[in-house]
């Protein structure tokens, strides 16, 4: 066991109380040890063949250390200790301090240590052979019976756990972390290999009682113990490798994750992980077979490793999944910046047998620690931004909390809705109900229909934000019942009305989910006829974005619908992605502009632009143009000038429980029987 790390350079940062402990261990040692040493030189005469067999041996072992790859907590593996301990045993502290002293000089020499670290080392040794020489010397050696052999396995103990503790302490100082983790790494390891060597020096001293010629026997054990080292840090050193393509695997790289964290926290420092999925690899690999698709993986390895700076790690996850470790960043950033590369270097095909195959695939992006303190919920988050940027068609995405929909808190409020939804439209407590908002013709003022929006008032945490409770269903089946219980509630309510002598349209919105297959149709149609309503009664409103997620299926659901005789409106305009192709090919009746740019009109000439445009264009195409967000008179004014159909918002009235409605209808009409502007 050597020495705290396995690189001689030491972070600024952590310098001073490092070297502090350094200086510690060195004086401690020398203080114990120069009085004895000083006598030494008299001793040498008198010591018999076979100490200086061992000397000889103890050098000449070390001269080959061997130094696990990877390893933090460096266990170089030394075997010099086994003579240096039965020297201790056979001959006293001074002799062995030496000897041990001889041995490090020579396999630091060997493996380009500084000197601090070898003096270092040095320190460490004669501390520990001090510890077990003080612990030894309550054994009688020359008749060895069972007592004394217990007195030489705590003097190995206490060897041990000098040795032990004062790398702990260095490797703690180093690279932070908590003690009891930095203590526990590695241990089993050396608890083996150092007790290997240790133990077998009381059987190698009194072989040597017979005949020095003895000892050089124990070489055989003690190559036994190195190659057995060896194998398992070499094993240790595969199971964190991917077989095919020789990077990192999940292992690996949550290895070197916990090895950066702390030095992070300490710093103040961003790590990023990036998540990489390549898109149509299935493909590559039902097509062309698996030998294409490892090769594909290869070149993809290879590609991602030359776009990353020195230091970052490269991993492959699994499958075509790979990860990049980015430590020491200044920002957030950063980030973006590194998986704006990994983009890069994969926009040119790979050409495989002569085929160029696309590799291109998308980033996902969490940093600490801003998303995250451990390895699992980076990694987690990161997972997250990379589904979101495929969902959106785009290549990356830094990890923002709105898009996971996978936080306990949520999956918890999902159950939540799942339950509230079983309790039926009759359960006692209604906990899910439909508010309504009126709108209205900006030219007559005349109350035109309602948009139908959902309300849920939580036992718990009161009403959720409906947008947020839908981005929630979405992920899950449980939209599929909610958009039932809301075309139930809406058609009951349109009939209610209806019987009433209250004439009004409702529009209802359905999400991405919803479109997927023609149950919606089927019910709508259903609903409708049992209440005898003349499909103009509904209307649709449906996001771009859900025309993005699967364009054919929504489309043919679009149009069972347009056949019913139901009205499509496309909700949110503007913020989506191909707006004009839609408008085109959409059998649609409505246009209704985002509210985040009506919102702004007043105040921001390109949001006034904006919607003026929108206005022009649905106009150009026969399409009716409702604004939703007005909220101000100066706002109804622009767009009144501007052409616009139908107005929504706070300016006329807030959504409302049915019954409410039907009050404000009955005053607006009274109050404005021509529109409230006038
Ligand atoms: P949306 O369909 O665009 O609905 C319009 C939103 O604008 C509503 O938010 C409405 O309350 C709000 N709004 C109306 N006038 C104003 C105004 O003057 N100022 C401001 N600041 N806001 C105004 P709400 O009710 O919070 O609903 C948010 C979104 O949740 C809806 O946006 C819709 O996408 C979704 N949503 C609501 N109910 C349902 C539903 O039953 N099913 C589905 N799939 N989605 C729904
Ligand atoms: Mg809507
Ligand atoms: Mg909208």
């Amino acid at each position: 066991m050597e020495a705290a790390a396995s690189r001689n350079s030491v972070p600024p940062e952590r310098a001073r109380p490092f070297f502090a402990f350094v200086l510690a261990v060195i004086t401690v040692a020398a203080l114990l040890c120069v009085v004895p040493l000083a006598r030494l030189p008299g001793q040498l005469p008198d010591l018999p063949a076979a100490f200086w067999v061992m000397a000889g041996l103890a050098v000449l072992v070390d001269a080959r250390p061997f130094t696990p790859p990877g390893r933090r907590q460096s266990s170089a593996v030394f075997p010099s200790t086994c003579f240096s301990f039965a020297i201790m045993l056979g001959w006293g502290l001074a002799p062995a301090v030496a000897v041990q002293a001889a041995a490090v000089v020579v396999s630091s020499w060997r493996m380009r240590h500084a000197w601090w670290r070898a003096a270092f080392n040095i320190g460490q040794y004669a501390l520990a052979l001090s510890a077990a020489y003080a612990v030894s010397r309550l054994a009688d050696l020359d008749t060895i019976g069972w007592g004394d052999v217990v007195v030489v396995a705590a003097a190995a103990a206490a060897w041990f756990l000098v040795k032990y503790g004062s790398v702990t302490v260095a490797v703690r100082l180093l690279f932070g972390g908590r003690w009891w983790a930095t203590f526990r790494q590695g241990l089993p390891f050396e608890l083996l290999s150092i007790g290997a060597l240790l133990l077998l020096s009381p059987v190698m001293l009194a072989a040597a009682e017979t005949s020095a010629a003895l000892i050089p026997l124990a070489l055989v054990p003690l190559y036994a113990v190195y190659r057995m080292a060896r194998l398992s840090a070499e094993q240790e050193q595969l199971s964190r490798l991917d077989p095919l393509t020789g990077l990192a695997n999940r292992k690996g790289l949550l290895g070197e994750v916990v090895d950066q964290l702390p030095a992070h926290a300490e710093r103040g420092a961003h790590l990023a992980l990036l998540v990489l999925d390549l898109d149509r690899f299935k493909h590559v690999n039902d097509a062309l077979g698996h030998a294409v698709g490892d090769r594909l993986l290869v070149e993809v390895g290879g590609r991602l490793t030359g776009a990353v700076r020195p230091g970052d790690v490269v991993a492959r996850l699994g499958g075509d999944e790979f990860a990049i470790l980015a430590p020491r960043l200044t920002s957030v950033d950063d980030g973006r910046d590194l998986a704006a590369r990994v983009v890069a270097a994969l926009t040119q095909p790979v050409a495989l047998d002569g085929l160029p195959l696309d590799v291109s695939g998308s980033v996902g992006v969490a940093v600490y620690p801003a998303h995250g303190e451990d390895f699992a919920t980076l990694l987690r988050h990161a997972d997250v931004a990379m589904y979101d940027a495929k969902h959106r068609g785009d290549t990356i995405a830094v990890y923002a909390p709105e898009s996971d929909h996978n936080s306990p808190e949520r999956l918890s409020l999902l159950a939540d809705l799942r339950q509230a939804l079983d309790c039926g439209p009759a359960g006692g407590d209604r906990q899910i109900t439909m508010y309504y908002q009126p709108q209205i013709a900006i030219d007559t003022g005349e109350v035109v229909g309602v948009e139908a929006l959902l309300r849920w008032r939580h036992p718990r945490h009161g009403m959720v934000d409906p947008e947020e409770l839908i981005r929630v269903a979405e992920q899950s089946a449980v939209m599929r019942l909610l958009t039932r219980r809301v075309v139930d509630d809406v058609v009951e309510q349109v009939a209610k009305w209806s019987a009433a002598g209250l004439k009004l349209r409702a529009a209802l919105n359905v999400s991405v989910r919803d479109l997927h297959d023609g149950e919606i149709a089927d019910q709508i149609a259903d609903r409708l006829a049992r209440y005898a309503l003349p499909a103009e009664r509904l209307q649709l409103e449906i996001t771009e974005g859900a025309l993005m997620a699967d364009p054919r299926r929504v489309l043919a659901t679009i149009a069972r619908l347009d056949k019913i005789g139901v009205a499509i409106a496309l909700d949110d305009f503007g913020t989506g992605y191909s707006s004009m192709q839609h408008l085109r090919r959409l059998p649609l009746a409505e246009v209704k502009v985002d509210r985040s740019f009506v919102l702004g009109m007043s105040n921001d000439a390109d949001d006034a632009a904006i919607v003026r445009s929108v206005i022009e264009l649905a106009g150009a195409l026969g399409l009716r143009v409702v604004a939703e967000g007005v909220e101000d008179e100066r706002t109804w004014r622009l767009l009144h000038a501007a052409g616009c159909h139908v107005a929504q918002g706070w300016f006329y009235a807030r959504p409302m429980p049915p019954d409410e409605l039907v009050t404000w209808l009955a005053r607006y009409r009274a109050i404005n029987p021509n529109g409230p502007a006038t």
